[in-house]
């Protein structure tokens, strides 16, 4: 039977996704996306998940859902850490085991490969894992891998770091879902605001804002945004700041109280807190936004 690899459109999809998707197809293998996020996706995912999940978690296995029957192999990778000196929240550890108790499947029909960015053997170690769930060779996935990063590397990234006028700040599974946070992002659009995102800034840049944070961010996704509301907040040409946050995310809940106390409260600029959740309405999400925006425009009038 033909191998067919569906990766559903979620989590680290939407920054890894374009790279996974090459891997694969230059193996051979013909690959399957889910679709965007709907209200039946997330209300599938939500009926799927057990209760305290965050709200990505029970979008991911929504989308997981939607491919199982036209894939005969989903890629669910068990992210540790791709940024030495962090970790990944539990969930992305232990989201193989979730895919398989939810829908049943057996460890072959889930492509695992175990990620840790702190030694490159680990990274090999992936790799062939990855080829290997396909039935190809550890030789064949290093070469395929290779064209796929390099293409990665390439391909063009969003820079608004010039021209925006308000920061938004969420994980990257959040603000790239127009269903989820990218509705905030449209808000702020429809009314002529430019805006900037974590994924626009160099890493690089943000972890070493998070290093100066004391006590030390353990989460990496945490630790990302710690650092981007620190180099937002302190950026004269940003006039205003959106923290996007979900339902259940226990690292957020922790670490957005203590920006909200150490970064926001104190960098003299308008800022608000948006907190997603499956029942979260975009009219809900409208208002808070637009009187978000006339504070920004009351305090730069003269
Ligand atoms: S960081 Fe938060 S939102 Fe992301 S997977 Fe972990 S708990 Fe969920």
């Amino acid at each position: 039977m033909s191998i067919t690899v569906g990766i559903p459109r979620a989590l680290l999809y939407h920054e890894f996704g374009e790279l996974w998707q090459n891997f694969f197809t230059n193996l051979g293998v013909p690959v399957n996306v889910s679709g965007a996020t709907t209200k039946t996706v997330l209300d599938r995912g939500t009926f799927l998940a057990v209760d305290d999940s965050c709200l990505p978690l029970k979008l991911y296995l929504g989308h997981a859902e939607a491919l199982i029957d036209g894939s005969s192999r989903l890629f669910v990778p068990r992210i540790a850490c791709y940024h030495p000196g962090h970790f990944m929240c539990a969930k992305f550890a232990g989201l193989p085991d979730i895919v398989r108790n939810t829908f049943g499947l057996e460890d072959r029909q889930v492509i695992a490969p175990e990620v840790d960015g702190r030694r490159l053997f680990w990274r090999w170690r992936a790799i062939r894992a990855a080829a290997g769930g396909v039935g190809r060779s550890a030789i064949a996935g290093l070469a395929s891998f290779r064209r796929a990063a390099a293409a990665w590397r390439e391909r063009p990234v969003a820079d608004g770091t010039d021209t925006a006028q308000v920061a938004v700040i969420g994980h990257s599974y959040i603000l790239n879902d127009p269903f989820l946070g990218g509705d905030v992002i449209a808000l702020l659009a429809a009314r002529g605001v430019a805006t900037v995102t974590p994924d626009e800034v160099p890493g690089r840049e943000l972890y070493g804002e998070a290093r100066r944070f004391d006590p030390a961010v353990h989460w990496q996704l945490s630790a990302k945004l710690a650092g981007a509301t620190r180099y937002f907040a302190r950026r004269p040409d940003i006039a205003g700041l959106v923290l996007v946050s979900c339902f259940g995310c226990g690292p957020d809940s922790l670490v957005n109280e203590y920006l909200e106390a150490r970064v926001l409260k104190g960098c003299g600029k308008p800022y608000v807190v948006i907190n997603l959740d499956e029942h979260t309405g975009r009219a809900g999400v409208a208002t808070r936004v637009e009187a978000f925006w006339d504070l920004v425009g009351w305090r730069r009038r003269p």
